[in-house]
């Protein structure tokens, strides 16, 4: 078992999209608004934003930022309000298991190794897989009905004291 981290949007972000209503570094406008039918994760805090009770701030986000490649933008959603920055133990978060999830690993430059789609199979097991391959840098989860970007795994800290 490979220690792996779930890595949330910055909160550095969700607090400008919210505080600005624009996209950081893009600059296009934020839209809030109650969400629609259907599943409306926020990236920030990973849980879902509850229908008729809470609203949401749709923005174009890189989810690329700070990895040394070139952006490649799209459309996500946090909480409208606070919402604390999702802080797991490194397993698939409840929201999104059972869900159909594309997962996309990638090395060095952005360099495509390897995908997997979840569909009823047990994601934190393909996770593993897709680390067990040299070079695996980081992994996209997306939604495949949507197929928008939810959030990122990475290698986690590795456990010294041979105890993992
Ligand atoms: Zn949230």
């Amino acid at each position: 078992m490979q220690n792996l981290k779930i890595v949330p949007i910055p909160t550095a972000v969700a607090a400008n999209v919210r505080a600005t209503m624009k996209a950081p570094m893009y600059g296009f406008p934020a839209h809030r608004e109650h969400p629609a039918a259907g599943r409306a994760p926020c990236r920030h805090c990973l849980k879902l934003i509850r229908p008729q009770v809470e609203e949401l701030i749709l923005f174009t986000h890189d989810a690329f930022h700070g990895l040394g490649v070139e952006p490649l933008p799209g459309p996500v959603y946090i909480h409208a309000e606070f919402c604390r920055a999702f802080a797991g133990n490194g397993h698939l978060p409840e929201e999104y298991v059972g869900q159909q999830l594309r997962f996309e690993a990638f090395g060095e430059n952005r360099a495509r190794l390897g995908e997997k789609r979840v569909e009823g199979t047990d994601g934190d097991e393909l996770l593993q897989e897709l680390f067990e391959q040299p070079g695996v840098r980081y992994v996209h989860v997306r939604s495949t009905t949507a197929g928008c970007y939810l959030f990122r795994v990475e290698r986690g800290e590795t456990n010294g004291n041979g105890c993992s």
